[in-house]
């Protein structure tokens, strides 16, 4: 039976998994820098995770989860984001004692589900790298973590990365600036789309968040967030502009920016960059000094940011950024015969105790054909073994790139290719 991916998924084949490795291995460097740990959380959680965290208003939450009721009638979902399953864990864990060293700030990598419609950089099973700090109130926790994204992307590359920065203040702030959106929207009400109507009513921050045409151009005179914010709010946004500005990071302010997800506070930040003409967010956070009371934690400030693997991947390749993934061999050991099959065997086998990359024929092919394959998987050295050459115990090392030979005794290559290799080179 022919079976083909569910719709908005991808297989992550060889070629591109190295790519993924390798954006991987910047990340987990970096952020060690920072003092970071990384943390695995279950792939599904209870549905009240997400609808508590998330917002149970949000368009994550009422559209886009995939949840399910298991056999034994537990509601679950498959987690679309990363905070909300960590939230629980520092909380259950206990990460909040007095003994876990402050701030607990730790990272993770893996899949995210949301049912959306695929699209460029948009895939129903997709994967973020997110980063999770707890205890720290101090604007300088915002500031590196956003440096700390800043570096990642620099370490790989990356061009035109732009910081866009907004505050959302405290809850105080916040629910006098709803009344003013809401003054401001509801004569304009019936000029919003469907869903923008109902964000009204229910979160009418969402509505600044919208990307219809119709609820852009309504929001655009809006009154901003950042006229509404009381002086502790308006010191911490200070702070984190002053630090930003210190350390030479360039940033927009945007006051429509919100984020789709109810648990911010104060900062929120997004990275967004150009790929193919268009802007395209790859990396989103900000503070959270609430969430972990949600769940029932005591009071304990937090920040963070997710980042869309698959959308930084896109970007990589969109800017012609090609990522330094090693993936040729050290020998390709070409074997004429059966009969030397158990000594292509041990050859191979004794290279790669020394820690190098080998690989052999298996498939009884002609040489030609073993020479091609060689190539294609870019070996350095070639081999070729026979008869004669065990008999002899002397073989032929090739430069597979300059042709250059040498030749060794079989038990040196098995006890000292390093040197083989460098004499080659
Ligand atoms: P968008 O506004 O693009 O829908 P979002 O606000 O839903 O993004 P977040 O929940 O903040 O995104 O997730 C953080 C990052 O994860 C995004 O900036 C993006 O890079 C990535 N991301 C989100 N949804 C998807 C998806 N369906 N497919 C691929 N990447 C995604
Ligand atoms: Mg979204």
């Amino acid at each position: 039976m022919k079976q083909q991916k569910p719709k908005g998924t991808q297989d992550i084949l060889p070629g591109q998994s190295e790519k993924w490795q390798y954006v991987e291995a910047i990340a987990r460097e970096t952020f060690a820098r920072y003092n970071y740990s990384e943390i695995r959380t279950p792939l599904f959680e209870h549905y009240e995770v997400f609808s508590r965290a998330v917002g149970d208003t949000s368009d994550i939450v009422t559209k886009e989860m995939y949840d399910f009721y298991d056999k034994g009638e537990r509601h679950i979902t498959l987690r679309p984001e990363g905070t909300a399953g960590v939230v629980r864990a520092y909380v259950e864990n206990k990460l909040f004692a007095p003994e876990v060293q402050k701030p607990v700030k730790v990272f993770y990598m893996g899949s995210m589900f949301r049912y959306e419609r695929p699209q460029a950089g948009r895939l129903r099973e997709f994967h973020q790298l997110g980063v999770e700090a707890f205890g720290s109130a101090n604007p300088a926790t915002d500031v590196e973590t956003m440096a700390m994204a800043y570096q990642f992307f620099q370490g790989l590359g990356l061009k035109d990365v732009r910081l866009t920065l907004n505050s959302l203040g405290n809850a105080e702030s916040r629910a006098r600036y709803r009344q003013a959106l809401i003054d401001y929207l509801t004569p304009l009400k019936d000029q919003l789309s469907k869903d923008s109507q109902r964000r009204l009513a229910e979160n009418p921050l969402r509505v600044l968040d919208s990307k219809e045409a119709e609820d852009k151009e309504a929001v655009a005179e809006a009154p901003s967030i950042l006229d509404f914010l009381d002086e502790d709010s308006q010191s911490h946004f200070d702070a984190v502009r002053g630090m930003l500005e210190s350390l030479e990071i360039p940033y927009v302010i945007d006051t429509n920016m919100v984020r789709g997800l109810d648990y911010y506070n104060h900062t929120i930040f997004e990275f967004i960059t150009k790929a193919n003409g268009s802007d395209l967010t790859i990396c989103a956070g900000g503070r959270y000094d609430g969430l972990v009371e949600e769940f029932d934690g005591p009071a304990t400030p937090g920040f963070g940011f997710g980042l869309g693997q698959e959308r930084l991947l896109m970007i990589l390749e969109a800017q012609g950024i090609e990522l330094p993934v090693e993936t040729g061999l050290d020998l390709y050991v070409a074997v004429l015969g059966d009969e030397v099959n158990l000594a292509a065997l041990s050859l191979v086998q004794a290279v790669r105790h020394q820690g190098f990359k080998a690989e052999r024929d298996v498939l009884g092919r002609k040489l030609k054909a073993q020479f091609k394959s060689a190539d294609a998987f870019g070996a350095k050295v070639l081999i070729t073994l026979g008869a004669s050459e065990v008999e002899t115990g002397q073989v032929t090392l090739k430069n597979n790139v300059s042709r250059a030979e040498l030749t060794a005794s079989l038990e040196e290559v098995k006890t000292n290719f390093a040197s083989l290799l460098e004499q080659l080179a």
